[in-house]
């Protein structure tokens, strides 16, 4: 059995963080560290999986439902457009290995990948 992840600690309420919305198998939190004006983290429930990749493979409805209620929380919070983000790999900028979507919008920056 793996340590908690630190999401996991979020969701069991060790670590204080509001729970910004759930279903039965995913949670929603703003990011501690934002990095647009809207910048809410996705996570499953379960710490099973480690990246998308994993989750893709091992559960490909639970990726669904996932970008289902990212978009859902993407109409409450920012019109409805945003960029749906997984880091994955350490090289990779992903720092929990406790497979998250980063939600951003509300008026992003030009950048390489925004135009
Ligand atoms: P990653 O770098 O793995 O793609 O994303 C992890 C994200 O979790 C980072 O953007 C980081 O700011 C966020 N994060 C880390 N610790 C906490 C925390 O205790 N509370 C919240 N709300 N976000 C956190």
């Amino acid at each position: 059995m793996s340590e908690p992840s630190i999401f996991t600690r979020i969701l069991t309420g060790e670590i204080p963080s509001e729970i910004i919305a759930q279903t039965d198998r995913l949670f929603a939190i703003r990011d501690i560290a934002p990095q647009a004006p809207v910048h809410l983290l996705v996570i499953p429930k379960t710490q099973e999986y480690r990246d998308v990749v994993a989750l893709a493979a091992g559960d490909p409805a639970l990726l669904a439902e996932l970008v289902a209620f990212a978009a859902q929380l993407a109409e409450e919070h920012c019109d409805g457009q945003f960029r749906l983000i997984f880091n994955t790999g350490a090289a990779a900028g992903q720092t929990v290995f406790h497979v998250h979507a980063h939600i951003l919008g509300g008026g992003l920056a030009e950048g390489t990948l925004g135009g």
